[in-house]
């Protein structure tokens, strides 16, 4: 191409070659004398954007080629170039065709050596284009703006650790103001502790969310969540991170957790935090060649005194005794409340049996004193059975049935005693005998059968479903609740086949109840631990539900939390229960173990908040706190939520504004017989 241009020299092709230049640029150009202001040139852009074509615009006046409106908006800038001013400007243009396009004008004056001027450039640029994207980001900077005062999250950015804007909430979250922040280090807000994650998580550029702390203006830690990611702004990479404040629910895990290991009434540890300490006391005894002790303490009258004064007043009574017990043993002892009227002690590290039963004397004999309660003088007694480690097991499970054992023997030699195991001892007292003779019987003569309780949604109070729960109707003790002999027949492996009856019972009504023309609606069972650890719980349910002929998404199985940690067998036959189309749904949530892992682990439909934190919702805030938790844990893991004993309008309304999307309780209806509930449906 340089070859054949240094051969064109001609005039004419220069002027060919300069238009060939001047039309292929994307750009307006053209160039005035000054005395007239006429057009010497135009590009063909230049030409056709004012209505003209490059021959017929040559000779025009500025005027004349840019119509009368343009150049009443042009003038001053003209004047300027025409005093040798380089001048540039933004104006709209209305194309010939109408169209509208946002241009930048340099106005270029063309001098010569002495600085008179010999003409004037016109250099357009269209700049539609920009100005378009430059809105694009503005309103999305407002958009972002908007959003982010809209939002609880705090939201931060920062360049390299230096915070460079945050919002509102930010501000409200940590106490500071915005001028106290912006232009510091992430850090200074961050407990020390927690440094080296952060800058880790910055380092690798992480966008996970993860917990972690952030310092309050007045000093204290607050627990968030955060999440971070590298956005580009103008090729620097920023840090853009929402954080949550999860105080509340840290809060709510902590007391889920300490639920998890107390009794609610006594504080005492419960059954499975006794356990788990059990087997380290053990070890640590094992460990030193040391010796250690069981106690089970059941109180003797308790039943008498809960059923004539009241309940009040046997939980007080439960709560005297626990203080008494604690206040026998030594710092390194441990009591636990079992249910009931029952309490277990563990007597870590002593020298002889006889130590032991020393302790239990003393027991026996804080626990008998007199109490006030009421006005009334109350006198508890009980009865201790003690085994003793390594002699009599050396096991948590065979030293706490040992001890269980030699407290039956205590009571049949009269109450208010205390026995030690031993091998002559059968580890099933009579008393035990007896009333599991009396329950098989219950089970041949069919004493046993279902009350059923309505579901409903909190919504709007529609009958969303029916939960089945046995009672046994004793010929001379009339209606016994199962928390009466559950339990019993749990430890004594009667439970099967109660289950079993439960299950065929439950399944058989809810089936006769459609064909009778009810709005199908499905039922649920409660299941106990050891069916599910049978093994073949899944075969057995897929049987009833053939046999009854009730279809699978009818039935809901109820189990609770401490058998869903358990093992493999549970896993299996949940995930058999699911194939089947049986739902599932954690019965007494919130009171069973906390590890919370299982929920995604199985498959599980619903969550039942226990009814006592629905208790006193109203007056508790960490039970209100705990419910909203599980509410909303639910609501994250897409299950439902039910909240169980709802016995006031206050409490439904709470459940509403927080969501909650079923309940049961005495306000919508109590468990009822069979035909109760039909009528109870029906309207
Ligand atoms: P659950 O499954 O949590 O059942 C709820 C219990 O709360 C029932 O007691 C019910 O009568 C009671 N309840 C319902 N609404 C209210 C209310 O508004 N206020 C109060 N204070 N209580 C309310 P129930 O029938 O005595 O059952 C006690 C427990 O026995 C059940 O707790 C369940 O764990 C167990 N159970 C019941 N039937 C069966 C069964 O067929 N098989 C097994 N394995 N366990 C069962
Ligand atoms: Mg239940
Ligand atoms: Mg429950």
């Amino acid at each position: 191409m340089s070859a054949a241009l240094s051969n064109r020299t001609g005039g004419q092709e220069r002027d060919a070659l300069l238009r060939l230049v001047a039309d292929s640029v994307p750009a307006l150009i053209a160039y005035y004398e000054p005395e007239n202001l006429r057009c010497v040139f135009a590009n063909k852009a230049y030409a056709e954007a004012n209505g003209w074509t490059v021959d017929t615009i040559v000779g025009k006046t500025v005027r004349e080629a840019i119509g009368e409106q343009a150049w009443q908006v042009i003038e001053p800038e003209v004047a300027r170039v025409l005093k040798s001013e380089k001048v540039e400007y933004v104006r709209t243009m209305i194309l010939p065709s109408g169209e509208q396009r946002s241009i930048e004008v340099h106005l270029i004056p063309h001098l010569d050596e002495q600085k008179k001027m010999l003409g004037a450039f016109v250099l357009i640029t269209d700049i539609t284009r920009y100005q378009r994207a430059e809105r694009t980001i503005r309103e999305s900077e407002e958009r972002w703006r908007k959003f982010a005062t809209a939002t609880n999250e705090g939201i931060f950015f920062h360049k390299d650790g230096i915070l460079t804007d945050v919002n509102a909430a930010l501000l409200e979250i940590t106490g500071y103001a915005r001028e106290e922040i912006i232009g510091k280090n992430v850090l200074e807000f961050v407990p020390t502790a927690w440094h080296k994650i952060m800058i880790d998580y910055m380092r690798r550029g992480s966008e996970d969310p993860y917990e972690a702390e952030v310092l309050h203006k007045k000093g204290h830690r607050i627990a968030v969540e955060v999440v971070a990611k590298t956005v580009y702004v103008d090729d620097h990479a920023y840090r853009m991170g929402a954080l949550r404040d999860i105080t509340a629910r840290k809060h709510a895990e902590a007391r889920i957790q300490y639920l998890a290991h107390h009794d609610m009434l006594t504080g005492l540890p419960n059954r499975a935090y006794l356990t788990e300490r059990l087997s380290t006391i053990l070890a640590l005894a094992r460990r030193h060649g040391t010796l250690a002790a069981i106690m089970f303490i059941d109180l003797d009258n308790f039943k008498t005194v809960n059923d004539t004064l009241g309940h009040h007043v046997g939980d007080a009574l439960l709560k005297h005794v626990a203080a008494r017990i604690k206040e026998v043993l030594r710092e390194a002892d441990m009591v636990s409340r079992l249910g009931g009227d029952e309490f277990l002690v563990i007597l870590a590290d002593f020298a002889a049996p006889e130590d032991a039963g020393k302790v239990s004397d003393k027991l026996l004999q804080s626990i008998s004193a007199p109490i006030m309660l009421e006005g009334q003088k109350i006198c508890a007694e009980a009865s201790i059975g003690i085994s003793v480690f390594p002699r009599d097991g050396d096991n948590a499970d065979d030293l706490i049935r040992r001890a269980d054992a030699a407290m039956y023997s205590a009571k049949e030699h009269g109450r208010g005693q205390s026995r030690f195991y031993t091998a002559g001892l059968s580890s099933e007292g009579a008393e035990t005998m007896a009333r599991e003779a009396r329950l098989r019987e219950a089970l041949r003569h069919g004493e046993f059968l279902l009350h059923y309780q309505p579901q409903l949604s909190v919504a709007d109070s529609r009958l969303v479903g029916i939960e089945a729960l046995v009672r046994w109707r004793h010929p001379e003790r009339g209606l016994i609740d199962p928390s009466e002999f559950i339990e019993f027949a749990e430890a004594r492996g009667l439970i099967d086949e109660i289950g079993e009856y439960v299950l065929r019972e439950a399944c058989r009504q809810n089936k006769a109840w459609q064909q009778e023309g009810f709005a199908a609606l499905p039922i649920s069972v409660n299941v106990s631990a050891a069916q599910f650890q049978r093994g073949d719980l899944v075969a057995g349910v897929k049987r009833v539900l053939d046999e009854t002929g009730l279809e699978s998404r009818y039935l809901e199985l109820e189990l609770t939390e401490s058998l869903l940690m358990d093992n493999e067998t549970v896993g299996t036959a949940l995930s058999g229960l699911r194939a089947l189309g049986v739902k599932i749904t954690v019965d007494d949530f919130g009171t069973g173990y906390s590890s919370l892992s299982y929920l995604k682990r199985y498959p599980i439909d619903k969550l039942k908040i226990d009814r006592s934190f629905i208790d006193d919702l109203n007056a508790d805030a960490d039970n209100r706190a705990i419910a909203v938790a599980i509410i909303n844990l639910a609501r994250t893991l897409k299950l439902t939520a039910l909240a169980e004993g709802v016995e006031r309008q206050e409490q439904l309304e709470f459940l509403r504004e927080q969501g909650c999307d079923e309940f049961q309780g005495y306000l919508a209806g109590n468990p009822m017989p069979a035909e109760e509930f039909a009528a109870f449906a029906r309207r």
